[in-house]
């Protein structure tokens, strides 16, 4: 294992473009430290990042906010950038782990580590994100809904890092919303079940909605064909049944030590019928 600590950004991406092995970066150091003690991380190359100025802040810029992936939940937390054109995302984040994790957990190691439970993934997928990736070769943006494509696993190549996440200062413009986060408990809990939702109705009919579930599948995602199914249609001709049916060809939920995949199920669908104003 070799522990580096770049002064720059520039330094950081030319030595990434050279390690010959896997790298890894110690942002906030929650998930990455545990890895590293139960063994699941041997060897790489470790860059420790926290203070690489680049990666930082809140910066609104014309009709987008760039969030650095340094960017700790205390911060999202508290950012009047944030409560102001994000005041859904901000309280999606208020059972985040514990006061100590807020304060050391950001934003670009909640995404990279890609785990099925992250927290922040879910209402930045309905918010429709961009990821910020850079490397030596420069800056490219994708979407959020495209960069996981398996388990732990995304578009982000070798040499790159995550350097911030995009937001549309519009993206909650005129939306209600919802965000709930099933666990055993309400701090220092995983989810079981997470939904994301923003929707907007318009004389009975559903103008637009956005769904993104945690917890459910290999990792967070959008419910592509169920929005689909809802987008345009008459609150009263909406049926259950094609909900059900449609939503258990989008889901995946498994059993684990926390929950049983029947009982994600029942309650990812009931989550949904009550956003959607419907008894179940
Ligand atoms: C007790 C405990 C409770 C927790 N509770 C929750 C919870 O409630 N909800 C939740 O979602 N998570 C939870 N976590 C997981 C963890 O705290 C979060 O995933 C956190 O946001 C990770 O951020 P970090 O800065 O600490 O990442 P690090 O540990 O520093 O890094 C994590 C991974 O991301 C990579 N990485 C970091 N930054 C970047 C970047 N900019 N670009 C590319 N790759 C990067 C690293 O290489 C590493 O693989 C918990 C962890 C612990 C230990």
């Amino acid at each position: 294992m070799q522990f580096n600590k770049p002064k720059d950004l520039n330094e950081l991406l030319e030595n990434l473009s050279i390690s010959q092995k896997k790298n890894y970066f110690l942002a906030g150091g929650t998930d990455i430290n545990v890895q590293i003690k139960k063994e699941f991380i041997k060897d790489g190359n470790f860059y420790y990042i926290n203070e690489i100025d680049e990666l930082n802040g809140i910066k609104r810029k014309n009709e987008k906010v760039h969030v650095g992936a340094l960017t700790t939940y205390r911060e999202l937390l508290e950012s009047d950038t944030i409560s102001e054109h994000f005041p859904f995302l901000q309280r999606s984040l208020t059972n985040f782990a514990s006061p100590l994790l807020t304060t050391m957990a950001t934003i670009g190691g909640n995404i990279a580590n890609g785990s099925p439970t992250n927290d922040v993934t879910p209402p930045l997928l309905v918010l429709d994100a961009e990821l910020e990736l850079i490397s030596v070769a420069g800056i490219r943006n994708v979407s959020l809904t495209s960069f996981f494509t398996g388990y732990k696993k995304s578009l982000l190549k070798k040499d790159e890092i995550i350097k911030g996440v995009v937001l549309s200062i519009q993206a909650e413009n005129g939306y209600e919303t919802l965000y709930k986060k099933v666990g055993a408990r309400k701090t220092l809990t995983i989810a079981k079940v997470a939904l994301a939702g923003l929707k907007k109705i318009k004389e009975g009919k559903i103008d637009e909605i956005k769904l993104a579930v945690g917890s459910l599948n290999e990792y967070p995602r959008r419910l592509d064909k169920l929005e689909e199914y809802l987008n345009n249609i008459m609150i009263r001709d909406i049926n259950k049944n094609t909900i059900d049916e449609i939503l258990s060809k989008e889901i995946t939920p498994i059993s684990d030590l926390r929950s049983d995949k029947e009982y994600r199920y029942r309650v990812c669908l009931n989550l949904i019928l009550s956003f959607l104003g419907i008894n179940h």
